[in-house]
C-alpha cells in the first residue's frame, strides 16, 4: 500500500530535529523540514554501505534486477505522493513534462537498467591466449544531484549503480532534499538494508563524499565550477568520475524549416521544466530568411502556456526553483533589454507577487556576444539570434566551452543530419530537443562533462572492466 499524498509520505520520512526549513518556491509557505547530515554521519553512512556491498553484489545481477523492478513497482504505487511532493518542494507544475513525467520517468530509467545483459566479454581467443573481459562492481558510489530533476537524476545515478553490484551514497542538493529523502524511503522499503543511504547536507558533505577514500566513484550532475572542485577534491584517491555538468544548447533552424510544424517543440525544447534543464535549448539561430515566422509562431505558442502554481492543474510552467536563479534570469534578461533586444515576449517580472515567477520570455534581435546567449540562464528565457546562413549558426554553436546537447530543424532529415554532424556537443537531435531516452547513450562534450548514463554504455561505467588473461 502507498502513501495516499505528500502529507503523509512528508510524516514518514520527516525526523526529530529537522530543522532545516524547506520552502515551496511558489508561494514561499513551508514544505517540511529536513535534519541535516554531519561529515561524521557521512562517514557512518559510507561505511555502511561498505559493510553492505560485498553481500549485494553476491545476489547477482537476476536477484538484484528483481529487487530493482520491485524498487520500480513501489514508486508506481506512490506516483501520486512523489508528484505532489516534488511539484511543491521544485516548483514544478504536476502536468505537463513537469511533476508526472518526472516520476513517471524514474520508474522507466529505473526499469531501464534491468534491461541489458553485462556478459564478460572474451577480446582473444585464438588458441594461445584466452581473454576475458568481466565487469566486476566498483564498490561504493557516491552520488551528488542538483534541484531541477531531483528524482529522475537521483535514478540515473542510483539505479545503474546498484544493478552492477556497487552500494550508493547519496546527497542530494540542499534546495530539493524531500524529493531525494521521499524517494529513497519508497526505494528502501524494497531494498536490502544500507545499499542506498540518502545524505541531506550542504557543500561540506559533497566535498567530504568526493574526497572520501572508502567511496570508489563519483557521479555527479551539476554545474561546471562544482564539476570541476570534484575533480580537484578527488584527485588524490584517483576516483572514477561521471560528470554531467552545465550546458548551453544551441538549437539551429534551416531555411527549408516550417515554422509552424516546429513551434511547439521549439518551445518545449528551451521551456521544459520552465527552462531548468541542463540539455534545454538556450540559444536559437535562425536565418534570416524565415527569422520574423519563427518568432512569430514561438511567440504564439508561448503566450499560451499557462505558467503558476504547480498543484493547479491547469498549470504547465512553474516558477525559478530558488532566489538565486531567479536573479540570475532576471539579471541577464534586463541586460539584454538594456543593450537594445528586442522584447517578443515576457521581460516584465510582476516583482510584487509571491514566489520565483519570472515569465515565459523570448528576446530577438539580440548580439550573438550578449552575456544572455553565451551563459547559461537555466530559466525560462530564450533568446533567439538572427543569423545570415548555417556556416555563421554552426561557428556560433561551436564557440562556447560547452557542450552538452545542440539541435537542427528541418525538413530534411538527410540535410539536418550533415549539419548536426558538424556541431560539438554529446547529443544533437534533429527536429526535437532534449529528448533523452533509457535506451540512448548520453553525456557531455568540452566542459559540459565526461563519462556517459544510459543504456549499456551507462552500465559499464558503474563497473570495473577486470581482464582475465589465461
Ligand atoms: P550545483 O553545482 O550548484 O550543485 C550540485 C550539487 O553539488 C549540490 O548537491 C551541491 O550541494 C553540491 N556541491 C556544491 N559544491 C560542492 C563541492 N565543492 N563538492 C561537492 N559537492 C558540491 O548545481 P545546481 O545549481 O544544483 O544545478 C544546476 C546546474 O546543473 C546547471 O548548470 C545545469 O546545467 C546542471 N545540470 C546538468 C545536467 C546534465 O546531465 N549534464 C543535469 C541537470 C543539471
Amino acid at each position: 500500500m502507498g502513501y495516499a499524498n505528500a502529507t503523509e509520505i512528508l510524516a514518514a520520512i520527516t525526523e526529530p530535529g529537522a530543522d532545516q526549513q524547506v520552502l515551496d518556491p511558489a508561494t514561499g509557505a513551508p514544505v517540511g523540514a529536513v535534519r541535516n547530515r554531519t561529515v561524521d554521519e557521512l562517514n557512518d553512512a559510507v561505511a555502511a554501505a561498505r559493510a553492505a556491498q560485498p553481500a549485494w553484489d553476491a545476489r547477482g545481477h537476476e536477484e538484484r534486477c528483481a529487487l530493482l523492478n520491485a524498487a520500480a513497482d513501489a514508486i508506481e504505487e506512490n506516483a501520486e505522493a512523489l508528484a505532489e511532493l516534488l511539484s511543491r518542494e521544485q516548483g514544478k507544475p504536476l502536468n505537463g513534462p513537469n511533476a508526472r513525467f518526472e516520476v513517471g520517468g524514474s520508474v522507466a530509467w529505473l526499469r531501464a537498467a534491468t534491461a541489458y545483459d553485462v556478459e564478460p566479454e572474451v577480446v582473444v581467443d585464438d588458441g594461445e591466449t584466452y581473454a576475458v573481459k568481466h565487469y566486476r562492481p566498483l564498490g561504493v558510489v557516491g552520488a551528488i544531484g542538483p534541484w531541477n530533476w531531483p528524482m529522475m537524476i537521483s535514478i540515473w545515478q542510483i539505479a545503474p549503480s546498484l544493478r552492477m553490484g556497487n552500494t550508493v551514497v547519496l546527497k542530494p542538493s540542499e534546495n530539493t532534499p524531500l524529493s531525494v529523502l521521499a524517494l529513497g524511503h519508497v526505494l528502501n522499503q524494497v531494498l536490502p538494508a544500507d545499499v542506498l543511504h540518502i545524505v541531506p547536507g550542504g557543500r561540506d558533505v559533497g566535498e567530504s563524499l568526493s574526497g572520501h577514500p572508502e567511496i570508489d566513484k563519483i557521479m555527479f550532475t551539476g554545474s561546471t565550477p562544482t564539476g570541476k572542485a570534484i575533480i580537484r577534491s578527488s584527485a588524490d584517491t584517483v576516483k572514477r568520475l561521471t560528470l554531467e555538468l552545465g550546458g548551453n544548447d544551441p538549437g539551429i533552424v534551416l531555411e527549408d524549416a516550417d515554422p509552424q510544424a516546429i513551434a511547439q517543440d521549439l518551445f518545449w525544447g528551451a521551456f521544459i521544466n520552465t527552462g531548468q534543464t541542463c540539455a534545454a535549448l538556450k540559444r536559437l539561430y535562425v536565418p534570416e530568411s524565415i527569422y520574423d515566422q519563427v518568432c512569430q509562431a514561438l511567440s504564439e505558442v508561448a503566450r499560451a502556456m499557462p505558467m503558476g502554481v504547480g498543484l493547479d492543474e491547469n498549470n504547465v510552467l512553474g516558477p525559478l526553483q530558488n532566489k538565486a536563479q531567479y536573479e540570475i534570469v532576471s539579471g541577464l534578461v534586463q541586460d539584454a533589454v538594456s543593450s537594445g533586444a528586442r522584447v517578443l515576449l515576457g521581460a516584465n517580472p510582476d516583482t510584487e507577487a509571491a514566489g520565483y515567477f519570472y515569465p515565459t520570455t523570448l528576446i530577438a534581435d539580440i548580439d550573438p556576444q550578449n552575456p544572455l546567449v553565451v551563459e547559461e540562464q537555466f530559466g525560462p528565457a530564450l533568446p533567439i539570434v538572427k543569423v545570415k546562413d548555417v556556416e555563421e549558426a554552426i561557428e556560433l554553436a561551436n564557440s562556447l566551452p560547452v557542450g552538452l546537447g545542440a539541435s537542427v530543424w528541418s525538413s530534411d532529415k538527410a540535410k539536418a543530419t550533415e549539419v548536426a554532424a558538424q556541431i560539438k556537443a554529446g547529443t544533437i537531435w534533429v527536429n526535437s530537443h532534449g529528448t533523452i531516452d533509457p535506451r540512448v547513450p548520453f553525456g557531455g562534450a568540452k566542459q559540459s562533462g565526461y563519462g556517459l548514463e544510459f543504456g549499456l554504455d551507462g552500465l559499464k561505467a558503474l563497473a570495473q572492466p577486470q581482464i582475465i588473461k589465461a
